[in-house]
This record gives structure tokens, C-alpha cells and sequence, in this order.
């Protein structure tokens, strides 16, 4: 795949826009017509620097109104044109990018249409350039590729071609299927965003919620296998307009597109057709551990709130301030060390998650996939004798562990060969869900790094009322569900997401849910054994009790030790959540009775018992 982006797609100025482009890998870059003007380089200059940065200049964009207008109107539109192709000499491009027209006064006979595409060809092909036409969904008279191609076919002119864009057709919902009758030699260039799918015009859609491939919901895996399969060469070129992502830093907008015009090569969605350019995704088998980074007061601190629910440290590292808290088949990992990336991790942000461990069948085609990506490793100093597990960053800087499950249990053993208390008996069974909050201009870019990385899918996404915002949720999910993390982003500077992020030193792990069987029998022995929980109103269990015709019996059941249920057909959800630990991370508990969501319901509920805990203003949770 030959790559390419549009720079209206990132932020900043021209310049450091296609120093991040050409860093990132991309073939070529689209240069927008108003980057060029606010730049303080010249078109040749910035030709000049796109040469010397080895970028393409794939495309000059937009031409807008140029097709069906009256004199003197459209006198005026060619010598516009005109200008245009000098410019494109000094960027060195052959190629402009002409929408179809949005003016009142353009006609609808489509005889002058062509006549005018006609003649803005000729005119190209006399100073050796070529034009792209493109149909914008809100186009006066042109709004759909079939139109378009229509005339570009019947004009037939060899400097005039089509332009697919991805979100034009798809917002449209024009079967891909129609791509089968366009000529490739007449697909001049292909531009690509995904979107996610809302009810509103197509311009506002288009400019403000256009993302990359795979944050949105648009069928690209389709819409891509028919370009390809009618033989397409050329450039695909991201144009993203959304304002997160100018909010975001150049660079890591850049490398995102990247990583999704990688994706969308081998298949969004589904496995890619062979021969794949990428290594196959591969599904996490589950979560081998989740690592605390706490110094050892904060420790002891989170270790009175791991025995209420059941942990033990029933091992310690064989050289390292380490313990090993399990409990069944889960593993927590309490690191104190004074040094290494979990001390650092502790420095900047106090007690918190500093890794998370996900037990794969093999460990690198994981790492290779993530270097195609451009997903960062990590490495460590390791002492000789010390296991290597492979990780990658991830959220907040924490760290990815990528555990062989054909050797954890010689890992596990070989690292922690130091027994500390036997086990209790197992009442969890599994880690459910993590929770990672972020800012909400890194949240796409997230989702993304998961969904390109692994072979997991995403749900649809949530708003959630906080009582200071809106959070925004979405969760990853391998398919059987043996992982599952929810990702959270609040637009709210009061939200107690925000706050989080805040208090925090940015995102992170602010939950972790245990999975269990029966969820009053691991209430019972939590709250047995002293369990801070959260209390959930009264007027809570009232509501419940009328909404769901629950036996009142249950319900007082539930309101006894707090825990919080949702429903789904059948389907039955009970949790309970944990007071935070040094007000930073808390845990659930679930109890799943064939529900496959998050209790979306309750996290009002949820946040606002949180904000009523709430002890100080530098404090949250
Ligand atoms: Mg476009
Ligand atoms: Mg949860």
C-alpha cells in the first residue's frame, strides 16, 4: 500500500505537519490549500522541503465550484484554476483535487458539466498536470462516486480522473459493490476516514467526527477489498478532519494514521486476504497479572485491600522487592522496588497499576505485528539470570507484558521461587475488566493502538453521566471475553475522570473488576473481613426493585452489601466496587449470569457515591 495523508488531517504548521508525516513512515502527503496559506513558507519552499523530508506531494486540495457556473462566474472560476496549477508546479504535484460544486448557481445540465470538466482537463494536460474529480456527500448536483464516475468516464479525457473518499460514499451508504465498474486507470487517487456512525448532516459529520480506520464504525474492510479488487496501484491518502485531532500533538496523529492505514491493509475487522503485509493478529488468552508500582508504605496499604477479597502473598521475587499476590488463577503483582520503570512509575504518579500482563500463544508474531505498527517496545535492564518478558508501551506509559502461556508456569516459578503464605480458597475466578481512563484527545488513538495490535473488537460506545460531566466509554474485548478493558475519556474538567487524570499525572488504570460465581458469598467474606466498600443509596435499591420487578427478598439482599445490578434480557449483572485505594484505583467484583456488557447503567450511580467520598480537592475517587 502506498501511503499518504492530507495535512488539514494533524495539527500544527505546515512544516512540523510533514516533518511528523515523513517521520512517520507515509509515502506522500496531500497538501490543504489553507495550510499552504497560513504557512509562513512558499509553495516552492515547501516542495522544496517535501523533497528534502523524501514525501510525495500526492495531491493540492480543494478546488471547490468549478463545474456548471454562469458567466462572469465562471471566467473567474478558470483563472482561478490557473493560479492553482502554478502553484502545484512549485510544490511539485501533477495532481489537484476538484469537489463537485456547492454553488446556488450551479446548474444541474449535465452536458455543461462535462463541458467544464472538459475543458479544467485540457487546461491541465497543457502544463502536464492532471485533475481528480470528487463527489462531496453534500454536493449541489454531484453527491454520489457513481455520478461522478459517470462523467469522468463519459468525458473520458486522460487528465481527468475520480477521486474515492471513503466517507463520502460510506456516509451515503453507497454500496461498495458499485466500485466494481470504475476503470483503475481512472481512479486517480483514493482518500480514507472512518466515522462513527450518527444521525446528523453529512458536512457537520464529515468536518468534526471523520477518524481514522478502525475508530469508527463505517464498513472500510468492504469498501477497500472493492478499490483493490478492481486493481488499484495508488495512493491512500487519509483525510481526517476532527478536532480532537488538532488538539493533538503532530506526531502522534501522524503515527496513528499510519498504524490505521496498516490496519485497514490487512483487514479492520476480519482476517486479511492472503498475502498478508502484516503478521496475524492474535487474541490475548487472558490476563497473566496486572502489576501495582507502590512504595512499601502504600504497599501494606494495598494489601489490606487485596485479603478482604480473597488475595494471599503466597510468593516473592527471587532478588527483587516483589510480591506475588494470587488468589486461584490471578495474579497481582506488588512491586516496591527503588528502582526501574515501576519506582519511576510510583515517583510520578503514586501506587498504581505500572503493567498489565496478557498471557498470549505465542509471543512473536505479537512483537513483530506491533513493530509494522509502529507500536513502541519497552526494554529494561535484565539482570542475567532474570526471565526476559517481552512488553510494549501502552496507556500512560505503563507497560504491555506479553507472557508465552506455553512457559508461564517455568516463568512464574523461576521469578518467584520464594513461598510466602498458602493460599486461601478461591472465590474469584478470573480478572473481568480493566478500566483505563485517559484524556479524551487520547482516547481514539487508544482504541486504535488495541484494535490494530490485537485481535479483539470493540463495542459501541457509551456516554455516561458523571455528576460533574460526560465520560465517554467504549470497551475491547477478545471475543471469547477472556479480555476485556474498558477505555474511558471525559470532555468535563470536573468529571471525576478528569480529576483522575489530574491527581493522576495522566491516564491510567483507575479500576480493576474480579470475576466470580456468587457475589454475595464473596461480599459476605469481604465485608467478614473488614472491605471498605462503597454505599450505594437507598433510593437506589427502590428504583431497582420497581424496574426490573425484582423479588423484594433479592433486592434486600443487595442493598445489605451494596452491590448494584443491571439486566439484559435474561441476562443478570451484579458488582460491587471497593473505596479507592490511596484514592486512586478501586476494585469491583462481578457476578455475571450471561450479561456481556459493563453495568453502563449503574456508572452514575457509581460515580456519584465516589464524588460523595470525595475527601479533599486535590483528592478524587
Ligand atoms: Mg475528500
Ligand atoms: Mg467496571
Amino acid at each position: 500500500m502506498q501511503t499518504s495523508i492530507a495535512t488539514v488531517s494533524i495539527s500544527g504548521m505546515l512544516d512540523a505537519k510533514l516533518t511528523a508525516i515523513a517521520n512517520a513512515g507515509y509515502a506522500g502527503a496531500e497538501v490543504f490549500e489553507n495550510d499552504l496559506l497560513s504557512s509562513h513558507l512558499s509553495a516552492r519552499e515547501v516542495g522544496a522541503l517535501m523533497a528534502d523530508l523524501g514525501l510525495a506531494c500526492t495531491m493540492f486540495q480543494p478546488f471547490r465550484d468549478l463545474e456548471g457556473l454562469p458567466e462572469p462566474q465562471r471566467a473567474r472560476a478558470f483563472d482561478r484554476l490557473e493560479r492553482k496549477f502554478d502553484v502545484m508546479g512549485d510544490l511539485g504535484t501533477d495532481l489537484l483535487l476538484v469537489c463537485s460544486s456547492c454553488s446556488p448557481l450551479a446548474s444541474d445540465d449535465r452536458a455543461r458539466m462535462m463541458a467544464d470538466l472538459h475543458e479544467a482537463a485540457t487546461r491541465a494536460a497543457a502544463r502536464g498536470l492532471r485533475i481528480s474529480y470528487e463527489a462531496l456527500a453534500w454536493g449541489r448536483h454531484v453527491n454520489d462516486h457513481r455520478e461522478a464516475w459517470g462523467l469522468v468516464r463519459d468525458i473520458d479525457h486522460p487528465a481527468l480522473g475520480l477521486v474515492l473518499d471513503s466517507f463520502h460514499s460510506l456516509a451515503r451508504r453507497i454500496p461498495s459493490s458499485s466500485i466494481g465498474d470504475i476503470r483503475p486507470d481512472k481512479l486517480f487517487i483514493v482518500q480514507v476516514a472512518d466515522a462513527p456512525l450518527m444521525d446528523m448532516d453529512h458536512l457537520g459529520w464529515s468536518r468534526h467526527f471523520r477518524c481514522m480506520p478502525g475508530q469508527g464504525e463505517l464498513p472500510l474492510d468492504d469498501w477497500a477489498d472493492a478499490i483493490r479488487r478492481i486493481g488499484y496501484q495508488g495512493y491512500w491518502s487519509l483525510e481526517i478532519f476532527n478536532d480532537r485531532f488538532r488538539a493533538g500533538s503532530a506526531s502522534g496523529v501522524a503515527v496513528d494514521g499510519y498504524r490505521s492505514l496498516r490496519l485497514l491493509e490487512s483487514g479492520i475487522t476480519r482476517p486479511a486476504l492472503p498475502p498478508s503485509p502484516l503478521p496475524p493478529r492474535i487474541a490475548p488468552r487472558g490476563v497473566e497479572f496486572i502489576e501495582f508500582a507502590a512504595n512499601p508504605d502504600e504497599a501494606g496499604q494495598l494489601g489490606a485491600m487485596l485479603r478482604p477479597l480473597g488475595f494471599c502473598p503466597t510468593a516473592r521475587h527471587r532478588s527483587k522487592a516483589v510480591t506475588r499476590w494470587t488468589q486461584g488463577a490471578i495474579s497481582i503483582i506488588i512491586n516496591g522496588e527503588d528502582e526501574g520503570l515501576a519506582h519511576s512509575f510510583d515517583m510520578v504518579h503514586g501506587a498504581s497499576v505500572c503493567a498489565i500482563g496478557l498471557t498470549v500463544d505465542a509471543v512473536e508474531p505479537v512483537l513483530e505485528r506491533a513493530d509494522t505498527l509502529h507500536v513502541a517496545r519497552y526494554s529494561q535492564a535484565v539482570a542475567p539470570d532474570e526471565w526476559p518478558i517481552p512488553s510494549l508501551r501502552g496507556v500512560g506509559g505503563s507497560l504491555i507484558y506479553l507472557v508465552d502461556r506455553t512457559t508461564s508456569a517455568a516463568m512464574w516459578a523461576h521469578e518467584f521461587p520464594l513461598p510466602g503464605e498458602p493460599a486461601g480458597p478461591a472465590r474469584l475466578t478470573a480478572i473481568d475488566h480493566i478500566a483505563q481512563t485517559m484524556q479524551p484527545e487520547e482516547f481514539l488513538s487508544w482504541l486504535l493502538f488495541y484494535i490494530a495490535l490485537f485481535d479483539v473488537t470493540k463495542t459501541a460506545q457509551v456516554d455516561i453521566a458523571d455528576p460533574m460531566g460526560l465520560v465517554q466509554s467504549q470497551a475491547i474485548e477478545t471475543r471469547d471475553h477472556a479480555v476485556r478493558i474498558t477505555l474511558n475519556g471525559s470532555l468535563a474538567n470536573q468529571s471525576l475522570s478528569s480529576r483522575f487524570i489530574q491527581a493522576y499525572f495522566g491516564a491510567g488504570v483507575h479500576h480493576v473488576a474480579f470475576a466470580c460465581d456468587d457475589v454475595f458469598t464473596v461480599a459476605d467474606s469481604a465485608i467478614a473481613a473488614g472491605i471498605e466498600r462503597l454505599e450505594i443509596p437507598r433510593n437506589y435499591y427502590d428504583d431497582i426493585e420497581a424496574r426490573w420487578g425484582l423479588d423484594p427478598a433479592l433486592v434486600e439482599r443487595m442493598a445489605a452489601r451494596d452491590i448494584l445490578y443491571d439486566r439484559d434480557g435474561d441476562a443478570e449483572y451484579f458488582q460491587f466496587y471497593t473505596r479507592a485505594f490511596a484514592r486512586r484505583v478501586f476494585f469491583e467484583v462481578v457476578e455475571r449470569r450471561g450479561y456481556q456488557g459493563y453495568g453502563a447503567v449503574n456508572a452514575p450511580i457509581r460515580l456519584a457515591a465516589q464524588a460523595r467520598h470525595k475527601p479533599a480537592p486535590e483528592h478524587l475517587l
